[in-house]
């Protein structure tokens, strides 16, 4: 293990030598998506992220088992006990199975997740896959005095956890102050305190997603997931926990709870937590009209985007920010990290064009230190980002003859860049590439045809759109209509 890597640990609110429990080997745990609904700018973040501190692990000599959950039951509309699943909500107005939904959408994300150039994580499973883990975990909650049972329901019993632990050390809030924020009444369903919350709920008759347990037919909560499964994969003590800033309270609060009520210890040692993507300044939100998929990033086609943008310019720009920092999405920022990734890239591809000679004026050693105390430093990737510019204009003069590069360090120069920007930024060449793995210019085209024919079928211009569609066939690809527009793929 080469790295020295330190890492802000949300927990203990420092910066800390990052030791792993296992020697030569790190288990990470993150939260996933909730699959109703398409990837979106949010989803970017996390996943990025994750995928940098998996990514520099790897080459840095670990062996890495990296867990990254689907939530596909269990998150209800109102993200604490009540309301409808989301996954059921959508599955009841698209007339579909609430799997057909969540299939759908885990592959929306990892298709997107794939243009993003994130990693496939070592494992990735699924909550309704691990219910019988959960209802085990519930069961040892309860066993161990924390939870209690009513009406067929599970909950937490947060204020006995509170006097024998303490509750809230993650977020750092306390009993009291939740208290005063919650405006429910005491004594109302079926909960003995608001602040108590769902392991297992009680299915009502119109809930189609259910499973029997020992208290009723039913489902689990939504914090159950990542502590049963976490577990699971990555055993009773694992080194880091992942997720969102948006996550810290209640979720990964819940999660600490939940593993200290039943292991008697909380599961992770680190907790890192991305900040979030704001729009213009702004929250983003569906009833803010700002809400943009990655889809729509990638082919332009949102009101508030001035242009397309490829996968790897929403990678760069969300690197060139450290991970803990806010970052504002608008159009001068994205298309700042364009001309920023192209200058980028073309540097790298002018490496090829430098010719060796007897002696090095420059030491590509400089690189290679610089970018591993960045990456060390909490993982500052604008720093190794940083690093790598002042070496295109380094690489600049040497294609001119100003400095001068020996054979050997010209080797050495080209690993160090390789190695910094395509193993561990993960970013990709996108223009050199060619049309395989390179730009997408076949999703902007398809979404205008697509659109052309939606104002066809407005119009009730059966012929023009037959012909679109028959068009878009004959180049292999598969037009599908839904409700409310149409979906495309290629045969
Ligand atoms: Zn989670």
């Amino acid at each position: 293990m080469d790295t020295k890597l330190t890492i802000y640990n949300t927990l203990t609110r420092r910066k800390e030598a990052f030791e792993p429990l296992t020697p030569g080997r790190v288990g990470i745990y993150v939260c996933g998506p909730t699959v109703y609904g398409d990837p979106h700018l949010g989803h970017a973040r996390p996943a990025v992220t994750f995928d940098l501190l998996f990514r520099y692990l790897k080459a840095s000599g670990y062996r890495v088992r990296y867990v990254r959950n689907i939530t596909d039951v269990g998150h209800l509309e109102h993200d604490a006990d009540e309301g409808e699943d989301k996954i059921a909500k959508k599955a009841r107005l698209e007339q579909l199975e609430p799997m057909e939904v969540a299939h759908y959408y885990t592959e929306r994300y990892r298709r997107a997740m794939e243009a993003l150039n994130v990693l496939s994580p070592s494992i990735e499973p699924h909550a309704s896959g691990h219910i019988i883990e959960q209802i085990a975990f519930v069961q040892r909650i309860l066993d161990a005095g924390f939870a209690y049972v009513s009406n067929g329901s599970v909950y937490f019993d947060v204020e006995k956890y509170d006097a024998a632990h303490r509750y809230g050390i993650l977020s750092g809030r306390n009993l009291e102050d939740i208290v005063a924020n919650t405006r429910e009444l005491d004594g109302q369903g079926d909960k003995r305190h608001s602040y108590d919350f769902a392991l297992w709920k009680k299915a009502a008759p119109e809930h189609i997603m259910r499973w029997p347990s020992p208290w009723s037919d039913g489902f689990p909560g939504w914090h159950m997931e990542c502590s049963a499964m976490s577990t699971k994969y990555l055993g009773e003590r694992f080194d880091i926990h992942g997720g969102g800033m948006d996550l810290m309270f209640p979720h990964h609060e819940c999660e600490i709870a939940q593993s200290t009520a039943a292991l008697g210890h909380d599961s992770a040692r680190y907790w890192v937590h991305n900040n979030m993507i704001t729009i213009n300044g702004q929250k983003m939100g569906k009833s803010l009209g700002n809400f943009i998929t990655l889809d729509e990033l990638f082919s332009g086609s949102h009101r508030l985007l001035a242009q397309a943008y490829t996968p790897m310019t929403v990678r760069f720009f969300v690197l060139q920010a450290h991970y803990r920092s806010t970052l504002d999405f608008s159009n001068e920022a994205l298309q700042a990290a364009e001309k920023g990734l192209d200058r980028l890239m073309k540097g790298i591809e002018a490496l090829d064009k430098v010719k060796p000679a007897a002696v090095s004026t420059v030491d590509p050693a400089e690189l290679e230190t610089r970018c591993r105390a960045a990456m060390d430093d909490d993982l500052n990737s604008p720093m190794v980002i940083s690093a790598l510019f002042d070496w295109v204009r380094t690489i600049n003069s040497l294609v001119d003859g100003k400095q001068t590069i020996a054979a050997e360090d010209l080797e050495r120069l080209k690993a160090t860049v390789h190695r910094y920007a395509f193993d561990i930024l993960g970013l990709r060449d996108e223009k050199a590439a060619g049309a395989a793995s390179g730009r997408d210019y076949v999703t902007p085209l398809v979404e205008m045809l697509l659109a052309e024919r939606m104002q066809a079928r407005a119009a009730k211009d059966w012929a023009a759109s037959d012909r679109i569609r028959d068009g878009l066939a004959a180049a292999g690809i598969r037009v599908k209509d839904r409700k409310d527009g149409s979906d495309w793929e290629l045969e």
